[in-house]
């Protein structure tokens, strides 16, 4: 039996869910309308858009009281009766279309049982890496529980159109990636950091996942021994192909919101997660939206994101750990 490609089911329950849901097409409607402004930061480009449909995920409790008292919009049971899924992953996961988007095509990949937001099961980095092979017109990102992810007690990753997210072309600068920032590999790819746009990241490339999956693996436990830790550390995570290539990015964090989130006056309400990582900032509110320039968003990736010593104590434990692989 002929069986549809991923990405051609996934297209599929898109066209089903904007003619049969209301609230799909009415909120992807709207982001087709939605105001853009770029910024310029020193190496890298940031997008602006102004959405307020992203107010309920930006204003989003995520402490444990409001997560224990508010039914979980990831659970089948309280999800609204429009919505449809495609099962992925030999039926671990469901891919349903979100219906409160930031890209023309953006999904939420969700686990079929009610799990914690965790990467501590490698499976988990394998199958977002699957993904991203599944869907070669994505960039799949990963929110990590205290890291963006609004429902951080339902494990999920969530996917938008890799070409919106400034990021994913500029990492194909060589000037980011001297050779010294290389950290491990060899000729089939390598997993280096970069300070060149403004926030650090660490890169893997590789043409193998498996390749990708070990060094993701040694970079967890680094970020961990250097946070004094010994749980999952404050990250965010992109992957996506290109030419054949794997692509993992990650964003070591040092803090989840920004110290004046909020609204009100001298308050923005901007929860910065994968998407604004990658260049694509979300704003729900329109006086933010007019009031962000190019040093309040460098500002606030100094703010949230790793620091040198901590991006130092990172590198020096990932060679600690690479050496001790081998022993
Ligand atoms: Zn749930």
């Amino acid at each position: 039996m002929c069986q549809l490609s991923i990405a051609l089911q996934v297209e599929a329950l898109q066209q089903q869910q904007l003619r049969d849901w209301p609230l799909v097409r009415d909120n992807y409607a709207a982001l087709e309308q939605a105001e853009l402004r770029e910024l310029t930061l020193a190496h890298s480009m940031v997008v602006l858009q102004l959405n307020p449909g992203r107010r309920g995920s930006a204003a989003a409790r995520v402490d444990a009281q409001a997560l224990a008292q508010r039914p979980c919009f990831l659970c089948r049971k309280h999800q609204p009766a429009e919505q449809r899924i495609v099962e992925w992953g030999g039926g671990r996961y469901k891919i349903q279309v979100n219906p409160y988007p930031i890209f023309p095509h953006h999904l939420t990949i969700a686990a079929l049982t009610h799990e914690p937001q965790s990467l501590a099961d490698p499976h988990r980095v394998a199958d977002m890496l699957q993904l991203a092979h599944d869907l070669p017109d994505y960039a799949v990102f990963y929110n990590g529980p205290r890291c963006g992810a609004s429902a951080p007690d339902h494990f999920h990753f969530q996917a938008g159109d890799k070409a919106m997210l400034p990021l994913c072309a500029e990492v194909n600068d060589p000037a980011a990636w001297p050779e010294e920032n290389r950290i491990d590999g060899n000729v089939e790819g390598g997993i280096a950091f970069s300070t060149r746009f403004g926030r650090f990241l660490f890169l893997i490339k590789t043409v193998q996942p498996v390749q990708a999956q070990l060094f993701y693996a040694r970079l967890q436990v680094a970020m961990m021994l250097a946070s004094g830790k010994m749980e999952e550390p404050m990250q965010n995570l992109l992957c996506w192909t290109d030419d054949g290539n794997y692509h993992l990015a990650v964003f070591p964090r040092q803090r989840h919101r920004p110290a004046n989130y909020g609204t009100g006056p001298g308050r923005w309400l901007l929860s910065p997660a994968s998407t604004e990582m990658a260049g694509l900032w979300a704003v729900a509110e329109a006086d933010d939206y007019n009031a962000l320039t190019a040093e309040r968003v460098q500002a606030l990736y100094n703010e949230l994101c790793v620091d040198n010593a901590m991006a130092v104590r990172m590198i020096d434990n990932y060679f600690k750990t690479k050496m001790g692989s081998f022993n």
